[in-house]
């Protein structure tokens, strides 16, 4: 139908050096798990990549004592400026193995290869860079004098964004004296075993980062362990909430970072042909598995069809395919559980009276995928108004004055981002003033830099990662 043919432009998975095992990474060095081996799946294909061995609560207790002895030992009493050296390493290492990297994790996670090419592990690398340069500055971060590192921090990730989730943990734990446990995904192991290669390659010294695969219940034992003195969490709310329980009475210090469903405000003076382009950053990119991701749309309601049929058309030009391939715009879903997640919430549009378009893009038959959808006519009160959906899924809805757009925008048990778009500064200021979320963006969406902070307000969790704030959440200041 468009103007364009593409062919098709296919990165070669080669460069992703796939090994058909992957093991834990303890002390140092890969050993194997007790646990029951997983297979990780491709989903763009739903063929398996390669078998992981996972960490027993035996192994758990094994990697918290080597990360008790590294910290003990040798990485608290390290002088920062030794420390960093290891981070620029890390940092480097990443960059040199960027292409495998990106190839590794558009295979296990099914993002599209031009996303996690630049976006993902550009931005990871970056982490351990800014990182390495608060190594040996802590005392003028403005955090009190000589602020001190924690201990042991265990550390749990999701499957949206595995490297640079990795990294946002990681970077900001090590810099700061302190050692690391961490947990991948269960879906997404892959990348953080390859960034354990690195470590070694680092010669980073035994203990100071192990990394072990798992399921929820390795992460349970992480969070109960008795000598691990700080829990940095980036997952879903209901996980969240249980790890806030557990940790309820310990010394353990704890950062939650939750679900989100931010508001993309578009006032009617808005650019909206840049506008358009934002709201499909916001809510598309990474197929929408994106805590921050702009998945309400509040447009004014004099411009509020024009917005539709602009966006209707640009969303109908994105393409959907393969991950690995250079054109794609949208990849695989996850997973076949978060495939039916997205299913369900979008048949409760329907049930409950939204109106739904859906990009006539076509859809592989093998794999997990998502027609970019949008959905208009949608009330507040609707489920795919309230709930977090993870999926390429847009929820439209329209207002009058810029107060109405304030009190619709905070209408959310949320607070972890909002977009405001608008020709006028004063109005974005206002805005950005009353907005509950912890990041706003204005005229732009989905923007990162390490030096930023990133957190949120009510159910999307408490405590920042990144920028000077971040340091705080690794250090007794
Ligand atoms: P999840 O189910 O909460 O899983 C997150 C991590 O926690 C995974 O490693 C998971 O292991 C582990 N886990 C599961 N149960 C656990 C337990 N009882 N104790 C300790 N750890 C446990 O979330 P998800 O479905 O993977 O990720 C999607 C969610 O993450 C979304 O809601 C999204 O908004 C949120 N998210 C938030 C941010 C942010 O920065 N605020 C960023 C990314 C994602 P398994 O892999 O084995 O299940
Ligand atoms: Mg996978």
């Amino acid at each position: 139908m468009g103007i364009f043919e593409y062919a098709p432009a296919p990165e070669s998975r080669d460069i992703a050096n796939l090994k058909p095992n992957y093991r834990p990474f303890i002390n140092g060095e890969f050993v194997d798990g007790n646990g029951e081996p997983l297979k990780t799946i491709n989903p763009a294909t739903e063929e398996v990549l390669a078998e992981v061995g996972t960490a027993s609560v035996s192994d758990v207790d094994t990697a918290v004592k080597a990360a008790r002895k590294a910290y003990t030992n040798v990485w608290s009493k390290m002088p920062g400026s030794e420390r960093a050296k290891y981070l620029f390493r890390i940092a480097r290492l990443i960059q040199e193995r960027s292409r495998e990297l990106a190839v590794l994790e558009s295979l296990d996670n099914g993002k599209p290869i031009k996303e996690s090419r630049d976006s993902d592990v550009p931005t990871a690398a970056a982490h351990f860079f800014y990182h390495a340069g608060w190594a040996d500055k802590l005392d003028y971060a403005g955090l009190g004098p000589n602020p001190q590192p924690l201990g042991v921090a265990g550390q749990i990730i999701p499957w949206n964004f595995p490297l640079l989730m990795l990294a946002w943990k990681i970077a900001p734990a090590l810099a700061t004296g302190n050692t690391v446990v961490l947990k991948p995904a269960e879906t997404t192991p892959l990348t953080a075993l390859v960034f354990a290669e690195i470590c070694q390659q680092a010669e980073l010294p035994p203990g100071v980062v192990n990394i072990l695969p798992g399921a929820g219940d390795i992460g349970q034992s992480i969070v109960e362990h008795g000598d691990v003195n700080k829990i940095a969490f980036t997952g879903s709310t209901d996980v969240g909430k249980l790890i806030q329980r557990q940790v309820a009475g310990t010394s353990k210090k704890l950062t939650l970072e939750l679900g989100g469903k931010a508001a993309n405000v578009v006032f009617d003076d808005a650019p909206l042909d840049q506008a358009v382009e934002g709201i499909v950053n916001g809510i598309f990119f990474n197929q929408g598995h994106v805590c921050c991701a702009g998945s309400r749309l509040l447009v004014q309601e004099s411009v509020a069809e024009e917005v539709m049929e602009k966006l209707k058309y640009r969303v109908s030009t994105l393409r959907l395919g393969d991950p690995l391939d250079k054109n794609t715009d949208i990849g695989a879903i996850n997973s076949a559980e978060q495939l039916s997640k997205i299913k369900g919430l979008v048949e409760s549009g329907d049930t409950e009276g939204a109106h739904r378009w859906t990009s006539p893009c076509p859809v592989p038959e093998r794999g997990f995928f998502f027609a970019p959808t949008v959905f208009s006519d949608v009330q507040q009160s609707m489920r795919i108004a309230r709930e977090e959906i993870f999926g390429p899924v847009l929820s439209v809805l329209t207002f009058r004055t810029p107060d109405e757009a304030v009190t619709k925008a905070n209408n959310t048990p949320y607070g972890l981002s909002a977009g405001i778009w608008t020709e006028k500064g004063s109005r974005i200021l206002w805005m950005a003033n009353q907005l509950r979320a912890g990041v706003v963006w204005a005229n732009t969406f989905n923007r990162f830099d390490p030096a930023a902070p990133f957190g949120g307000y009510q159910e999307s969790g408490f405590g920042r990662e990144g920028g000077r704030t971040g340091l705080e959440a690794y250090l007794n200041v």
